[in-house]
């Protein structure tokens, strides 16, 4: 058995897009088989039928309405598939044996336009990555949707990889098929997306070339080698998949990975920058705080601000004393939100100009938006701010463009191109006098209809029009005797009627339809024309797009700074932080009003440089810790920060060692996810870094814990390379007793009031040591059962008065149960540890110290090695024994 002529035509096309979701056009239906179609029935709950195909099984298929076809589009899209589109490429009325059929548009996660399918305050980005053989590497961004298309180039690092994919979230990645494979699976587990791997050659071979033809003054010698190779790649990919030449995407924007303050993905995560930890929602997040902006545009320029912080220092005044100045004129600034309300997204109303999908109600949208520029061009002028000046002066009012759009397009045009009803009168000679004709021809055949009916006497008789007979006169068949002999020409008969034609009649149908299609394929013609005229001005639409956004977000820091009583951080070169009052600005928001306990806040690179904050769980420690980051990251992209005042110096890297998290799908232990989050940090922290650690070594044991977290306090603190800002909150009240052996090192303690058996949480952060860990009247109020409690005291109490802990439960536990010998070995050993105390700093001192001796190699000493190591024991002996 052989394949029917059209599914031979499917298979082939199948077979070149194989890992898209091939839509296949036929008639009125696009239609999926075989394995597509089982994928697409079962996530868009079709139903699955089956088709003859010339095998012996029928083929699996299901089918969507071409008409309705975007909505299942953007559900596969969100779903992480591709789809191909095969459309027909010849009437089938017209054509000779099976029509043609060709590939026309390729939907990818990454290159997905469809507003009506897209967040809209959130850019769809694609991402292109290359590595050359020198580990040179290149990274680039576009959102095919709004033209932007930027690139980095940086000497490989997988963590500033990892680092730019998180800020900018892309739907899919592009990268070499050849690429390490370590990598490549690093990537991949990283990133959860749309991934194409693609041949070494599809990034060899034009990319100079087409880089050239995309970009106007594009100088390839401003770029290294696989920057053009990444940059040239994806836009190859842009036109492969959209077949379209993109007009707007026409600035290549090359920035430093450098230029903007670094946040790795776990702290992104940790500090809730754009979406909550637990719900990966905005709300909970710190964008959800400062996000009150009114246009789309000003929506995703804000994301992008507090996804890339600024550490340019006269960017980031520039931006505060707009935001000042914008603050302090309310009536101004209401009246600017109440302008930018009115704007649609004209980034992607552009998009679909360039993209050739624009309809003329878009176009009115755009003149709609467009309109209110000269408001916010007026309200601009009485700002004094360098900023709000530039903007005032580069904002490119586009009056040609609205007044083009206004003297042609409709009111109320129609949905569809290919109708009509698009164009006003006075705009086209040629269509005012088809429509003249068409309206003229229309009541010429309401005139005859009144005319007929007079001279038959028929009251009933009716002209009307259909597709196949076009215009004709009905006579109910009881009026049929009153026909005049001879007047019409008999056309069709009906049940109850007759219909006729006459000459005249005809004739002035020809009129009517002629100017009828006429009308409909130069109103479409004309509409193309002027859409070509817009597309020209891209550009200078895209620019005014650009800064309305940017005021957009500037008027919505200002409105959040007014609500919520922010202050105006002063940025420094002093290397401190300095805050007085500080407040987390979304715990603010999510208790009370008023309820927030505010906190100072005093770091520097000498004296306090490590903040030692110990306390009761509950007591306030990370939420203090995160305060912090969060006030400088808000500080950096220009915003008022929730404290009374702030003086805040440029911070190049913020890192956090925050919560439990474990990473068992990739095999790592939580405790191994902590010690590699706090590799990166050492290894990457410099003396102008915010690091954040809280409970660093609580994943282990307690005195590997403690050893670990003592020796991270020492590196980071005596290291000349690191020095960095550290807030480090720990519930081993031991190390407090660093401060003052380590320079640096400073203890503070959230205060807690003890009542009865409870305690009551002050969350106020004052000066030294915590003096008690109330771990069980936290369990208390945690709910833990009263019997647990109970029981809790008891052990607590005998551990402090130096009990044995053969008491514990656990033991009796192990005497009823002798064959569990591991766990009796084990509760052995425990003993022999001495858990009946508690922990000293100097025990693990001396147990490290009794290790060492244990360990000395004597036969392999010198003399001379041998009396050093004892002379250090002693040392050391000494001091073990003047602390204690
Ligand atoms: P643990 O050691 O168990 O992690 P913690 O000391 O880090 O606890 P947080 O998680 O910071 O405690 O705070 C617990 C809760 O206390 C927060 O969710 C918040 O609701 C409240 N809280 C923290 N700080 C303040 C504050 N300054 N003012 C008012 N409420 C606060």
């Amino acid at each position: 058995m052989a394949l029917t002529p059209m599914m031979k035509q499917y298979m082939e096309v199948k077979e070149k897009y194989a890992d898209y979701i091939l839509f296949f056009r036929l008639g009125d239906f696009y239609e999926m088989f075989f394995d597509d179609a089982k994928t697409a029935a079962r996530e868009l709950e079709l139903v699955l039928t089956g088709r003859d195909c010339g095998l012996e099984e029928r083929a699996p298929m299901c089918g969507i309405p071409y008409h309705a076809a975007s909505s299942y589009v953007g559900r596969l899209i969100n779903k992480g598939y591709k789809i191909a589109i095969c459309e027909q490429l010849e009437d089938p009325a017209l054509a000779k044996g099976i029509v043609k059929r060709g590939i026309i548009k390729l939907i990818t996660p990454g290159t997905y336009t469809d507003s009506g399918f897209l967040e809209e305050n959130k850019n769809n980005y694609i991402m292109c990555l290359y590595i050359d053989k020198n580990n040179n590497s290149a990274l680039c961004f576009a959102d095919v949707s709004t033209g932007e298309f930027s690139c980095t180039d940086t000497p490989f690092n997988l963590s500033i990889i990892l680092d730019e994919i998180s800020k900018y979230s892309p739907s899919e990645i592009l990268v070499q098929k050849n690429m390490d494979l370590s990598t490549l699976n690093e990537i991949r587990e990283f990133f959860n997306g749309s991934f194409t791997e693609l041949d070494e050659d599809y990034f060899s071979g034009n990319t100079e070339k087409i880089l050239e033809g995309q970009f106007e003054n594009f100088n390839l010698k401003e770029y290294t080698p696989e920057t053009i190779k990444c940059c040239g790649s994806l836009l190859k990919y842009i036109h492969e998949t959209q077949k379209v030449n993109f007009s707007h995407i026409n600035e290549l924007q090359h920035y430093n990975v450098v230029d903007y303050l670094t946040i790795d993905s776990n702290s992104r995560r940790n500090l809730e920058i754009t979406e909550s930890l637990r719900e990966g929602k905005k709300k909970g997040s710190l964008l959800w705080v400062i996000d009150k902006t009114n246009t789309a545009m000003g929506g995703r320029q804000l994301r992008r601000w507090l996804e890339q912080p600024l550490m340019d220092r006269n960017r980031i005044i520039e931006r505060l004393d707009a935001v000042e100045e914008l603050s302090g004129d309310i009536s101004f600034q209401e009246d600017l939100r109440e302008s930018l309300k009115n704007i649609y997204d004209i980034e992607r109303l552009v998009g679909k100009i360039s993209s050739k999908s624009v309809n003329a109600r878009e176009l009115n949208f755009l003149k709609n938006s467009i309109e209110k520029i000269p408001d916010i061009k007026s309200i601009l002028s009485h700002f004094k701010s360098k900023l709000l000046k530039n903007m005032y002066e580069n904002l490119d009012e586009l009056k040609d463009i609205y007044s083009l759009i206004d003297n042609s397009i409709l009111t109320e045009p129609s949905l569809s191109l290919k109708e009509g009803n698009l164009i006003k009168r006075g705009y086209d000679s040629k269509i005012d006098e088809l429509r003249e004709i068409k309206i003229h021809g229309k009541d010429w055949i309401a005139d005859l209809e009144h005319r007929e009916r007079e001279f038959t006497k028929i009251k009933s008789l009716k002209i009307g029009y259909n597709k196949v007979f076009g215009y004709y006169i009905e006579v109910t068949k009881s009026n049929l005797n009153l026909v005049p002999e001879g007047r019409y020409i008999r056309k069709q008969t009906l049940s109850n009627a007759e219909r006729y034609i006459t000459p005249e009649l005809k004739e002035m149908e020809d009129k009517i339809l002629g100017a009828e299609d006429e009308l409909v394929s130069l109103e479409y013609s004309v509409f193309l024309k002027i859409r070509d005229a817009i597309e020209k001005q891209v550009h200078r639409m895209q620019i005014s797009a650009g800064i309305i956004a940017q005021i957009d977000c500037l008027s919505s820091l200002a409105k959040v700074a007014v609500e919520n009583n922010y202050c105006k951080p002063e940025i420094t070169v002093s290397n401190k932080i300095m805050i007085e009052d500080g407040r987390h600005p979304v715990v603010e928001k999510m208790i009370p009003s008023g309820d927030f306990i505010s906190n100072d806040t005093y770091m520097d690179t000498s004296e306090n440089q490590l903040l030692l904050i110990t306390g009761p769980n509950m007591a306030g420690k990370s939420t203090y810790m995160r305060q912090v980051a969060l006030i400088v990251i808000m500080a950096q992209i220009g915003c008022f920060v929730p404290a009374k005042s702030a003086s805040i110096s440029i911070c190049d890297k913020i890192f956090t060692r925050i919560g439990a998290s474990d990473d068992l799908a990739s095999g790592k232990s939580t405790f191994m996810v902590e010690m590699w989050e706090v590799s990166n940090i050492l290894k990457n922290a410099t003396n102008r870094s915010l690091v954040l650690l809280d409970e660093v070594g609580r994943g282990t044991s307690t005195y590997d814990g403690l050893s670990i977290a003592w020796s991270v306090i020492e590196y980071i603190c005596k290291n000349s390379k690191l020095k960095s800002k550290t807030l480090f909150a720990t519930h081993y009240h031991e190390l407090t007793s660093l401060e003052g052996k380590i320079e640096g090192v400073k203890n503070y303690c959230v205060s807690v009031k003890k009542v009865d058996n409870s305690i009551v949480f002050l969350r106020k952060i004052i000066k030294g040591g915590a003096d008690e860990s109330y771990g069980i009247e936290v369990a208390k109020l945690a709910g833990l059962p009263e019997g647990v409690l109970k029981r809790a005291r008891e052990i607590l109490k005998n551990l402090e008065n130096g009990k044995a802990i053969v008491h514990l439960k656990d033991k009796e536990q192990h005497i009823k149960n002798p064959n569990d010998s591991e766990n009796s070995k084990k509760l052995k050993k425990d003993e022999n540890i001495k858990l009946n105390r508690q922990l000293g700093f100097s025990d693990v001192e001396k147990e490290s110290l009794v290790k060492e001796i244990k360990n000395i190699d004597i036969l392999n000493m010198t003399p001379i090695d041998g009396f050093n190591k004892l002379y250090d024991i002693i040392k050391r002996a000494k001091s073990i024994s003047s602390d204690s």
